[in-house]
C-alpha cells in the first residue's frame, strides 16, 4: 500500500492565489463588459530589456552550430555569470563574495522552498507574519509543523508579527528559534529593514547559532541610500546568512527564469553532537543531485543585464514601476487611505477601510472598481485588515485603477 506524504494534507485549503482567481473569474463571467485591472499577483508587465534579448538571440545562434553548441550547463552556473554576479552585485557594495559561493538557479521561489532541505527536521522555524507563503508551506511539507489553527498558524512554527507599530519589521523573538526567514524589501508589506535592524538580527543569529535566510528579490527597488542591499553588508553575516536574489523583478525575468543563492563558505550548522558542519558543500550536493542547471541562453541574458546598456535598461524598468508606486501612494493617500510601502518596493500595503476585513475589501474593489488586489489575510493572520496592491502594471492601467478607486 502506497502511503501519501500526509504533510501535504496539513496545508490550508484554498491557497490564496487560486481563490483570488476563482473570485475574479466568477465576477468576469457575471460582468463580461467589465474591464478588470489586475494589481494582485506580483508579475511584471514590461518587455525584457533589449540588451538582454540581443544576448539571448546571439546565444541561441551559438547553439545552432556544432562548433559552439553546448549541452548540459554546470549545475552551479556558468563561470561568466558567477563572476558577473560577484563583480556587479557585491564588489561595488564592498562585499567580497567568491564566485563559487554563488549558485545560479532557475528560481528564487524554488531556492527558498528547497533550502530548508539541508537543515534538520527539528529546527524551530521563525517566519514573519505576514509572509511570502513559500517559506511556510515548504516547511509544512517537510514535516516541521503540526496542523494549522483557525487563523492558519501552524503548530511548532514561531511567528514574528509585522505590524504598523513595529514599522512592519520583525522584533527579535523571545522564544527559541533556529532558522529565520527575512525578506527585505518585503513582499507583501513593501517595508525595508534598516542597517540597524539587520545588525540586530545578525547579532542575534550569531549569539544563538541560528541561520538567517535572507530573500532580497526586490533589492534593486531600494531608493534610500542608507538601506543595505545585501545582508553581507553587515559585518559577521557571512557566518550566519544565506542570501537569495532573482532576475525576475529586476530584469523582467519572471517568464525567462533566472536567480541565484549565495552560501558563504564560513556558514555552519551543527550535528546533534554539536559538531559544526559546513552548509556550502551540502547545498552543492543537493543542487548537483536534484538540479541540472539553467539554460545557456538564459544565463547569457542574465549576464547582459550587467552590461552598461543592460544596467541602463534595467534601471529604467525599476524606475517605471517605482513611479507607478509613487503615483499610487499619492492618489490613495489623497482618497484618505492609510498606505505603507511603495517607496523602496513595488508593493503598497493598504489599510482596509474601517470595519472591513481584507477579503471584504478585496470583494468591494473587485465588484465596484473592477480592480484586483491581494487580501492581506492571505499572507498571515497579522495581514488581516490590509490589502496588497502591486505597482507591476502599465501606467495607463494604474491611472485608470486609481481613478476608479477615487470614485468609490
Ligand atoms: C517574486 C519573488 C521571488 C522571485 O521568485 P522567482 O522564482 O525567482 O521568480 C522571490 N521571493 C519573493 C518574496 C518574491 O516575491
Amino acid at each position: 500500500m502506497a502511503l501519501i506524504n500526509e504533510n501535504y494534507l496539513k496545508l490550508k485549503a484554498g491557497y490564496l492565489f487560486p481563490e483570488i482567481g476563482r473570485r475574479t473569474r466568477a465576477f468576469a463571467q457575471a460582468h463580461p463588459e467589465a474591464k478588470i485591472i489586475r494589481l494582485g499577483i506580483g508579475d511584471v508587465v514590461k518587455a525584457l530589456p533589449k540588451p538582454v534579448v540581443r544576448a539571448m538571440k546571439a546565444a541561441a545562434e551559438e547553439l545552432a552550430h556544432d562548433e559552439t553548441f553546448r549541452g548540459y550547463p554546470p549545475e552551479q552556473g556558468y563561470d561568466f555569470l558567477l563572476q558577473a554576479v560577484v563583480d556587479n552585485e557585491y564588489r561595488p557594495r564592498g562585499v567580497e563574495i567568491l564566485p563559487e559561493e554563488v549558485f545560479i538557479s532557475d528560481s528564487s521561489k524554488c531556492d527558498s522552498a528547497n533550502i530548508q532541505e539541508v537543515f534538520g527536521l527539528d529546527n524551530v522555524i521563525a517566519l514573519t507574519d505576514p509572509v511570502y507563503p513559500v517559506y511556510c508551506d515548504s516547511n509544512v511539507i517537510a514535516g516541521r509543523t503540526g496542523l494549522p489553527d483557525e487563523q492558519g498558524r501552524y503548530a511548532g512554527m514561531v511567528y514574528l508579527p509585522c505590524t504598523a507599530e513595529n514599522g512592519f519589521v520583525p522584533d527579535l523573538p523571545r522564544e527559541h528559534v533556529d532558522i529565520i526567514y527575512l525578506c527585505s524589501p518585503n513582499n507583501p508589506t513593501g517595508a525595508v529593514m534598516t542597517r540597524q535592524a539587520l545588525e540586530q538580527w545578525v547579532e542575534f543569529a550569531r549569539r544563538k547559532r541560528a541561520i538567517i535566510l535572507f530573500d532580497a528579490a526586490y533589492e534593486s527597488y531600494i531608493t534610500d541610500p542608507e538601506i543595505p542591499h545585501s545582508i553581507y553588508e553587515i559585518p559577521g553575516a557571512r557566518e550566519v546568512a544565506i542570501e537569495l536574489r532573482s532576475y525576475s523583478k529586476t530584469a523582467g525575468f519572471t517568464g525567462t527564469r533566472c536567480a541565484f543563492t549565495v552560501v558563504p563558505k564560513e556558514l555552519v550548522a551543527y550535528t546533534r553532537s554539536g559538531d559544526a558542519a559546513s552548509v556550502h558543500p551540502i547545498w552543492y550536493r543537493r543542487q548537483t543531485t536534484k538540479f541540472n542547471g539553467v539554460a545557456y541562453v538564459v544565463q547569457r541574458g542574465a549576464e547582459a543585464s550587467y552590461s552598461p546598456q543592460g544596467k541602463k535598461a534595467v534601471g529604467k524598468l525599476i524606475k517605471y514601476y517605482l513611479a507607478n508606486a509613487k503615483y499610487m501612494r499619492q492618489q490613495l493617500g489623497a482618497c484618505g487611505y492609510t498606505v505603507y510601502g511603495g517607496v523602496n518596493a513595488p508593493y503598497l500595503w493598504l489599510r482596509t477601510p474601517e470595519g472591513k476585513t481584507s477579503w471584504e475589501f478585496f470583494d468591494l474593489l473587485l465588484n465596484q472598481a473592477n480592480v484586483v488586489g491581494t487580501p492581506g489575510a492571505g499572507f498571515g493572520a497579522a495581514g488581516e485588515g490590509y490589502l496588497r496592491l502591486s505597482a507591476f502594471n502599465h501606467r495607463e492601467a494604474i491611472e485608470e485603477a486609481m481613478a476608479r478607486i477615487a470614485r468609490l
